[in-house]
């Protein structure tokens, strides 16, 4: 796994050279690129199989470089920068005229921030132009967590993976645009609504459109195991109806005692949220990689990070 390093000027040398590099974030790995290089911007489309209706976001190291990016910036928006960054909140702002409509998907938005991650912030810092980078997945399949992750996915299309350990949130970012200055909610994500309403006051939510040209990223299927996968809130009545499958369990804290459970994965003993988060998509990746039939999923409780586990367990779902 060689390809697999520490080294960040090996990263900046491969960076410069308009290539496309698995880089580490605190929510999960991306695939990332000079943000100015229509080469790079070009493989990070065509390696994730992603749709050009799916824009990217973009990574800054600092808020000096917003004005760059992005412009006629409401006051909310500032405030939640100030509040989360560096941190797993993206937002989505009126674009500078310079920012390629590759990146935007041919919006006059931009979705920008800033990470919170040392090796990624370090990076950043180093090199003269932002990277973008969606998650370092095929398109549609689980978001990886770990550089191996990254490997598992790119080895034969990437020469270069940054290595930052496993990921600190485990999730996809929360996505906030504005309309006419208020919040709205286009991706539940590693920050939970609650303590961004804390600052932004309600935000609304974006639901569910597989045509809605504002939310590209909300399609219902995502984050989808090969594996089929059952999301359910009642799990000893879902393991009693497929007691013939070779069943792989994911729990929030509880352990399931039944013999048609061939591996179990409890992703926080504590009944913590965030622990759950973190370790989410490596369960649904090692689950995977089993020979089972099926994944049940247990629902998780309606708040705080359990909403956005929630958000991708239904669309791993669907
Ligand atoms: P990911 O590829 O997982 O990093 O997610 C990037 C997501 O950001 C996309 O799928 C979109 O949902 C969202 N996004 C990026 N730019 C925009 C934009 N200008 N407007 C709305 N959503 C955006
Ligand atoms: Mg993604």
């Amino acid at each position: 796994m060689s390809i697999i390093s520490n080294d960040i000027n090996k990263a900046i040398e491969v960076l410069l050279q308009d290539e496309v590099i698995g880089f580490p974030t605190e929510t999960v790995y991306g695939l990332a690129g000079n943000i100015f290089s229509e080469k790079a911007i070009d493989k990070i489309y065509s390696i994730k199989k992603r749709p050009s209706f799916n824009p990217l976001i973009v990574h800054l190291h600092s808020v000096h470089k917003l004005s760059a990016i992005a412009k006629n910036i409401p006051d909310i928006a500032t405030e939640l920068a100030k509040k989360f960054w560096p941190g797993p909140l993206t937002l989505i702002l009126e674009k500078q005229e310079n920012i390629s409509c590759k990146i935007t998907a041919n919006k006059n938005t931009v979705a920008v921030r800033i990470p919170n991650h040392p090796k990624a912030l370090s990076l950043l810092q180093k090199i003269p132009f932002p990277l973008a980078a969606p998650s370092a997945n095929p398109f549609k399949s689980v978001s990886p967590t770990s550089a191996q992750h990254v490997y598992h996915y790119f080895k034969n299309d990437i020469s270069f993976i940054l290595d930052g350990g496993n990921c600190e949130s485990g999730i996809e970012s929360t996505i906030i645009g504005f309309k006419n200055e208020k919040p709205l909610l286009y991706r539940h994500g590693a920050v939970s609504i609650e303590s961004i309403e804390k600052i932004a006051g309600k935000v609304s939510i974006i639901t569910n459109n597989e045509t809605n040209p504002d939310a590209p990223g909300m399609l219902l299927k995502h984050y989808s195991p090969k594996t089929k996968l059952i999301l359910t809130e009642n799990i000893f009545e879902t393991i009693e109806n497929n007691r013939h499958q070779k069943i792989g369990l994911i729990t929030f804290y509880k352990e399931i005692i039944s013999s048609s459970v061939q591996h179990q994965i409890i992703l926080s003993k504590n009944k913590n949220l965030e622990e759950a988060a973190r370790n989410l998509f490596a369960a649904l990746i090692e689950l995977d990689e089993m020979n089972i039939d099926m994944i049940i999923a247990e629902r998780f409780p309606e708040e705080s990070l359990g909403r956005s586990i929630n958000d991708r367990l239904t669309r791993a779902a669907f």
